[in-house]
């Protein structure tokens, strides 16, 4: 369907050198758009770059912290250079880090909130003058269950994929005057680098499986498909929304 077509579009992908970053990546250059890949792994982020090329795919990789903001805008300056433009910004990269709330130190809990909540709004804030010159903009940021539910053992994390759907709401409700849509996409339980202690652990593993209608992890490949939706102009009247890919997890 030509809405769905992301033929002449550039998307720039945060962590996109592995697990739902390069899951999503690669579902973007599938529909068409040319892709930039920005993760801290130079290595990753060539061996992404040469996946996503082998399935016939237009794509680049950037070495980039998105703790610094030096690297934020010399990712988008790449970008720009590269492919004349930038119109999807997908906030993926992200790091779970936890600890009880009363033995949380400062330093784990502001390592979370940097990397999972502050990126998000700096390469956003970042990349906006772009796209308000290009006319339009799709940004698509990753939250978690967790941005539904609460933690014991994690509270910074869920903390800061909460506070990245409040966000994605405010951009959305700033910018949708100049035509940039902000939504967020919420997986569920995905099999990842991110997720592998936990596939490890049996009993763990057994009872999120339990606990999830479709009786499975997701696979990255898999929020692929909610991330076209976002960065089409299928979505062109949708924004401030956080769609759930978790096999029923969110709504049991
Ligand atoms: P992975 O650990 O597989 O991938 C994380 C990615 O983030 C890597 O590509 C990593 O790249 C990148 N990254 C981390 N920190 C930074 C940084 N400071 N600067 C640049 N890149 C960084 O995890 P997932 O694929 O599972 O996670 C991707 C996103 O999805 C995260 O936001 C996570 O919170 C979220 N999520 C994951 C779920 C799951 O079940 N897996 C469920 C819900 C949400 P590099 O190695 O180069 O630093």
């Amino acid at each position: 369907m030509a809405t769905f077509d992301l033929t002449g579009r550039t998307a720039l992908v945060t962590g996109g050198n592995g697990g739902i970053g390069l899951g999503i990546a690669t579902a973007l250059a599938a529909a068409g758009a040319n892709v930039v890949i920005a993760g801290r792994d130079e290595e990753k982020n060539h061996a992404a770059s040469k996946q996503i090329e082998g399935h016939g795919g237009q794509c680049r990789s950037v070495k980039c912290n998105v703790d610094n903001l030096d690297d934020i805008d010399a990712a988008i300056a790449e970008t720009t250079d590269a492919f004349g433009g930038l119109q999807i910004l997908v906030n993926n990269a992200g790091i779970a880090a936890g600890e009880s709330p009363e033995n949380m130190t400062d330093a784990i809990w502001d390592s979370v909130i940097d990397t999972n909540l502050r990126s998000v709004f700096r390469f956003s804030r970042q990349a906006f003058e772009t796209m308000k010159k290009a006319g339009f903009g799709k940004i698509i940021n990753i939250g978690s269950m967790y941005s539904l539910f609460g933690s014991a053992q994690v509270p910074n994390y869920s903390a800061s994929k909460g506070g990245v759907v409040q966000l994605t709401k405010s951009l959305a409700v700033a910018w949708a005057p100049h035509r940039i849509e902000v939504n967020c996409i919420l997986p569920g339980w995905i099999t990842t680098d991110m997720t592998r202690p936990v596939i490890d652990n049996q009993s763990f593993h057994q009872q999120i499986v339990q606990r999830t209608p479709a009786g499975r992890f997701g696979e990255p490949e898999e929020c692929g498909g909610a991330a076209v939706f976002f960065a089409s102009s299928a979505s062109d009247f949708v924004t401030g929304q956080s769609l759930a890919v978790c096999g029923g997890f969110s709504v049991a």
